[in-house]
């Protein structure tokens, strides 16, 4: 066993970030795709750009995909394109990566937290309307760790309240609620592909939208702001430089060719930690059945922060390396000093998620005999 823990340790992607649940397969041909572009001179929003823009647009069932420098940029540019910035308020779940919130303080306006609920850790949808002001002006729900929102009721809030949404799926290419899939229920869905999510760019992004004026909106803004007519070239926004280079969109692209694949075995993965894994205080994630999980992260929940420190290190003693799933944001000293939010009275669950959970190995180059000896490991937890 000795023999295995060491290979668990070892294997997945060293290379590319120390996080041992991040998956990042770069295979040969991947290479190769990237060589290629590097051959041709044309290293910078060329074709590949464009081949995955119209290859992702189509999986997620939209009409327009824009390819930005990384998840960060993608939320950035949708809030721009929106017209959000100083006096206005953004709804956000209380529990997440940091980005989801940094955002709205870079273009000036206010996060409002919500908390999660503790069975999906996503955005608790029964406390948005309570949330909402007259300065509100849209919602970012999180497809947290790759589980689906309660996206559709969450839609009927927003549109009832008129209230802009940006859908951010950073972690959740392919996941679904009633096999329609995320990033195609908001006015503009945000996905990254740092090498902690499915599939990689290194770094990179992609927005989503059916929307022509906001998708022509980003790519503007992407590009500092350029418009070309004709032959003619005009600058008509302050804009920045947000572009992907197309070594980057070969080689994500080529693992997008698989992504379904890795997936459904993820999936498998998964299943067999929610079957094997018993233990009077762990508590393992609830997916609903309308949903189709992405799988990006397996996330327990302890009874207690000194319990899940304590599964932390005996799990590192058996060789399986764990990692944080998210942040309670107004937790952040940032957002504290700003704002003084008591993050542990006004965000429980969250809080709790932040300070009692543990994210466990799950990616693709696992085999099913290391998930069922880790969830083994788990369950001899004293
Ligand atoms: C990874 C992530 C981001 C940021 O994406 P980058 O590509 O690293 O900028 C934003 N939101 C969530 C929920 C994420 O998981």
């Amino acid at each position: 066993n000795l023999k295995l823990a060491k290979e668990l340790l070892n294997s997945g992607c060293r290379k590319y970030c120390d996080s041992f649940s991040c998956v990042c397969p770069v295979t040969e041909e991947a290479i190769q795709k990237v060589v290629d572009v590097l051959r041709s001179g044309n290293l910078v929003q060329g074709k590949e750009v464009l081949l995955l823009e119209e290859k992702i647009a189509d999986h997620i069932g939209v009409k327009h995909a824009i390819c930005l420098s990384s998840g960060t940029a993608t939320l950035h540019l949708s809030l721009i394109a929106l017209g959000i910035g100083y006096g206005d308020e953004v709804i956000v779940p209380a529990f997440s990566y940091v980005a989801t919130a940094n955002v709205v303080e870079l273009v000036g306006a206010t996060p409002v937290f919500v908390d999660i609920e503790l069975a999906t850790f996503n955005i608790d949808v029964l406390q948005i309307e309570q949330a909402i002001t007259p300065k509100t002006k849209a919602i970012i729900p999180v497809h947290e760790f790759g589980l689906a929102a309660e996206i559709s009721y969450l839609m009927e809030i927003a549109r009832k309240n008129k209230l802009f949404v940006i859908e951010d799926a950073a972690c959740a290419l392919g996941a679904r609620e009633n096999d329609q899939m995320v990033g195609s229920f908001g006015d503009l869905g945000s996905f990254s592909f740092h090498p902690r999510k499915a599939i990689t760019s290194g770094e990179g992004g992609i927005v989503s939208t059916n929307n022509d004026k906001l998708a022509n909106e980003i790519r503007i803004l992407r590009n500092h702001g350029i418009e070309i007519n004709g032959t003619k070239m005009n600058f008509v926004r302050a804009g920045f430089n947000y572009r992907m280079t197309d070594f980057q969109a070969a080689l994500v692209g080529s693992q997008f060719n698989k992504l379904e694949t890795i997936l459904a075995y993820k999936q498998q993965l998964a299943q067999i930690y929610l079957n094997e894994i018993k233990h009077t205080q762990i508590r393992l994630p609830i997916v609903p059945d309308n949903k189709y999980h992405s799988w990006q992260t397996f996330h327990l929940l302890l009874e207690s922060e000194k319990r899940r420190d304590e599964l932390k290190e005996y799990l590192k003693v058996n060789k399986i390396m764990t990692n944080y799933g998210a942040q309670c944001i107004p937790n952040m000293t940032y957002y504290q000093e700003k704002y003084e939010n008591d993050s542990i009275a006004k965000f429980s669950n969250a809080y709790m998620a932040f300070t009692c959970g543990l994210a466990i190995p799950l990616y693709d180059l696992l085999s099913k005999e290391q998930i069922i000896y880790i969830s083994k490991t788990i369950n001899n937890f004293k």
